[in-house]
């Protein structure tokens, strides 16, 4: 036989044997899914007197995250009275095991207070009305009596022993949205600032603190003009002079061909500065 069929055979036979050890790892893991890693239901001591039933929940959250916030009792019991009780609670919605203690209400005294012992059964469903999944667990009425009245664990128990983390407290965000007026037909925006030509009657004698309506403040001379420590690199002054104020990463510097003969401007600029750290002598 030649060499090259001898190979093929010999790689045909391990893509088989890998497929095969695939097949049986993914069957072995399903398996051990569904013998160890089932979600499980715990019937728990109650804290609410005679109409209260506590039960913890636990499943793989991590392989099937969900939110559960209900449960549903259901209690069948074809030969006796009553028959047929179904009870819905909800509660606050839990994403990891959790143990509740829930107030079903006068129909649960009658539920466990049935004497078909063994022809009747109760069902627990929780829910997860968001995710829409849904876990059910059944047993037979004796059974199920057997676990509540042998309880002795109760919710918050089961919930201290697994560190159930409590529901984070939510905070009202306020909402706001701010619409501007719509601009009239043909007119250009323009932004409203000191150095528009557009505003510069709007703005003038702003530098000297005398607001809108003062009267146009006369330009002067700067001397000398520094910045002082606590500068918080905003960038307002270079936006209003960058020929004087140059924003580096952690400081803002005066430039060395800074032109001096704009106080208003500087004025401006010192008086925009947030932090108050540009100062200048007049000439
Ligand atoms: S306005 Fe003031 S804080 Fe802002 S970059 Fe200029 S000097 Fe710094």
């Amino acid at each position: 036989m030649n060499t090259s069929l001898i190979a093929m055979g010999i790689a045909f036979l391990v893509v088989i044997g890998l497929v095969v050890n695939l097949g049986v790892l993914s069957l072995l893991s399903g398996a051990f899914h569904f013998l160890f890693a089932r979600p499980k239901f715990l019937v728990l001591k109650s804290n609410i007197s005679a109409t209260g039933l506590a039960f913890g929940h636990k499943w793989n959250s991590a392989r099937e995250p969900a939110k559960f916030d209900k449960v549903k009792l259901r209690f069948f019991n074809p030969f006796g009275k009553p028959t047929h009780v179904e009870i819905e609670r909800e509660f606050a919605a839990k994403t990891t095991d959790f143990a509740v203690d829930v107030d079903f209400g006068n129909s649960l005294k009658d539920v466990l207070q049935t004497k078909n012992l063994d022809d009747s059964s109760i069902q627990f469903e929780l829910v997860s009305s968001k995710d829409g999944i849904t876990h059910q667990f059944e047993y037979k009425m004796r059974k199920f009596l057997e676990k509540f009245n042998q309880a002795s664990e109760t919710a918050d128990d089961f919930n201290n022993t697994n560190e159930y983390v409590k529901d984070k407290p939510l905070f009202e965000t306020t909402t706001k949205t701010f619409i501007a007026d719509e601009l009239p037909e043909g007119e250009v925006a323009q932004i409203a600032l000191p150095t528009n030509p557009a505003f510069q009657a709007a703005f003038a004698g702003a530098g000297g603190g005398g607001g809108a309506s003062a009267e146009p403040q006369e330009n002067f001379e700067v001397k000398k003009v520094w910045i002082a420590d606590g500068c918080i690199v905003c960038d307002a002054c270079e936006n209003i002079y960058p020929e004087v104020f140059e924003v580096l990463e952690d400081t803002c510097i005066i430039r060395p061909d800074a032109p001096l003969n704009d106080g208003l401007k500087i004025l401006e600029a010192a008086e925009a500065c947030p932090v108050e750290v540009i100062k200048f002598d007049r000439a």
